[in-house]
């Protein structure tokens, strides 16, 4: 089995003026999952300022065509002109492609938290034959059974898929591994 390894997740920048930025860029939540900030679910890929003073945030899409993205670079300009930045830029970058990979810890504990099951496995397997997903058993959020069946492939939005719980009974959104 070929291993392909995806770009590592971001990380807070260690310049003092570039981290300030990555902190208010991570004051925006993602408007699907209100729980998550941009850094958690992965977004949110870089921060910097640049030598003449403007705040330069970078962010990726997450599944492709994603609505919320316009919200979000709005959200994050918004943010750094109320944190005193006169001049804000930011990009959108499609490559490298997002992958839930980049979903923090801390993020999949908070999803999990919200009623929907955080992505298990890696995107990253099998790359020659295209995107290949690896499965792995989906965990209930309500009650931890591994006992879940997919009911549709497509949950409230695309990223989802709708799962119901053997034990419990209990339908819920499982974050797709993308
Ligand atoms: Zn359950």
């Amino acid at each position: 089995m070929q291993q392909h390894t995806s770009p590592p997740a971001a990380t807070r920048p260690e310049d003092r003026a570039a981290a300030r930025v990555w902190d208010v860029a991570r004051t925006v939540k993602d408007p699907e999952i209100p729980v998550l900030d941009i850094a958690e679910i992965g977004i949110l890929r870089d921060a910097l300022v640049a030598e003449d003073g403007t705040a330069q945030v970078i962010i990726t899409p997450t599944y492709s065509g994603c609505p919320a993205m316009d919200a979000i670079r709005a959200d994050v300009e918004h943010a750094l002109r109320e944190a005193g930045y006169e001049r804000v830029e930011v990009t959108l970058t499609l490559t490298p492609a997002w992958t839930t990979d980049w979903m923090t810890q801390e993020g999949r504990r908070k999803l999990e938290e919200y009623g929907i099951a955080p992505p298990t496995g890696s995107s990253a397997m099998g790359m020659r034959r295209g995107p290949k997903r690896l499965a792995l058993a989906v965990r209930c959020p309500r009650c931890g059974s591994i006992e879940t069946n997919e009911l549709s492939r497509f949950g409230s939005t695309s990223c989802k898929a709708l799962y119901r719980c053997a034990s419990c009974r209990e339908p819920f959104d499982y974050f797709k591994v993308h």
